[in-house]
């Protein structure tokens, strides 16, 4: 336990955040009025059948759209704004805007999943399900066409409290997806308890793997696991059709990634849908033999 206590807490130094320009942290001012004034966004990226390669669903990502920064990616501000609360604003910002614009997928006959990052913080919200069951009346889409991913690590921490909100919302055919698996240190039997429809394993075991043997051994059987537990199987972080031809031999159901697509604005995704089609033939699986 205390090794396991000390690994958790192991820092190498060097190792904060990534700091991509110069200027000075966002403060919780700046992201208080961003949200009220709009300035944070759902970016979209696509969740494809990794057989068929077909659209089956995006997945929400928050942008900052600041005036004068240009574009802040959420690694910069979900973390201030869950040590300041403003996550609940946050999170609920990035749902109405998902869930309308599912509705006017849905409306015109694009039959896809939307998933939306939830932080573990707006688990303990009193009043949460309730908002969440409000939102999509409001907006009249189903609640299995919503997928709520949660961060593996972040759910394991806090199951206590998790368990429950996360119990009600799988009863109201909410899916419920397992986000960067095999980052945390959950057992499976921490695992088994909540109500899961989904896996997504980790882009550190995704790309690369094809040339990496032990990453390919914990990427199958997690493959393996999470499919006898009949959850959906999503790899995150395809890059290569390397990364892609071995997902797709390895048997997982969904793929996402940059060699399909990054995220996006919503306006963006037909255009897209439209050349991604013409590329579905070179993303088809070999035949037996060729490779
Ligand atoms: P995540 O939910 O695991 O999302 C996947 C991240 O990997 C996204 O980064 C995505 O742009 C990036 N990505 C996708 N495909 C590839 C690839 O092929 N290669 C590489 N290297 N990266 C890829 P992003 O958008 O910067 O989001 C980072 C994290 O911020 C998310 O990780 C999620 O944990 C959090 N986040 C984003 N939006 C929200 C939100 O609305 N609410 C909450 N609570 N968290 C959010
Ligand atoms: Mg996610
Ligand atoms: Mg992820
Ligand atoms: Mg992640």
């Amino acid at each position: 336990d205390k090794l396991l206590g000390a690994l958790k807490t192991f820092k190498a130094p060097g190792a904060a955040p990534k700091r991509y320009d110069n200027s000075p942290p966002m403060t919780e001012q700046e992201l208080t009025q961003a949200l009220a004034a709009g300035e944070v966004i759902p970016y979209y990226q696509p969740k494809v059948d990794i057989r068929s390669g077909m659209l089956k669903g995006v997945e929400a990502l928050a942008r900052w759209m600041h005036p004068e920064r240009g574009m802040i990616p959420p690694d910069r501000f979900i973390p201030m704004a869950e040590q300041t609360g403003l996550i609940h604003e946050l999170t609920l910002v990035m749902m109405r805007q998902a869930m309308s614009q599912a509705a006017t997928w849905h409306s015109r006959g694009l039959a896809i999943k939307v998933a939306i990052n939830l932080s573990p913080l707006s688990l303990e919200v009193p009043g949460f399900v309730q908002k969440i069951l409000t939102m999509i009346d409001e907006h009249e889409v189903d609640a299995d066409q919503i997928v709520l991913e949660i961060t593996e690590s972040s759910v394991v921490a806090n199951l206590g409290n998790a368990l429950g909100t996360l119990a009600r919302l799988r009863l109201k055919g909410f899916g419920l997806s397992i986000d960067d698996y095999g980052t945390g240190f959950s057992s499976m039997q921490q695992l088994a308890r909540i109500p899961f429809t989904e896996l997504k394993i980790d882009r550190s075991f995704v790309h690369g793997a094809h040339s990496r043997k032990n990453l390919r051994v914990i990427l199958q059987s997690a493959l393996d696991m999470a499919s006898r537990l009949e959850l959906v199987t999503v790899a995150e972080g395809i890059e290569t059709i390397e990364d892609w031809r071995l997902l797709q031999d390895s048997g997982c159901a969904i793929g996402q990634g940059y060699l399909i697509a990054k995220p996006m604005p919503a306006n963006e995704l037909p255009t897209w849908l439209k050349g991604h089609h013409r590329r579905l033939p070179e993303l088809r699986p070999l035949p037996p033999g060729d490779g």
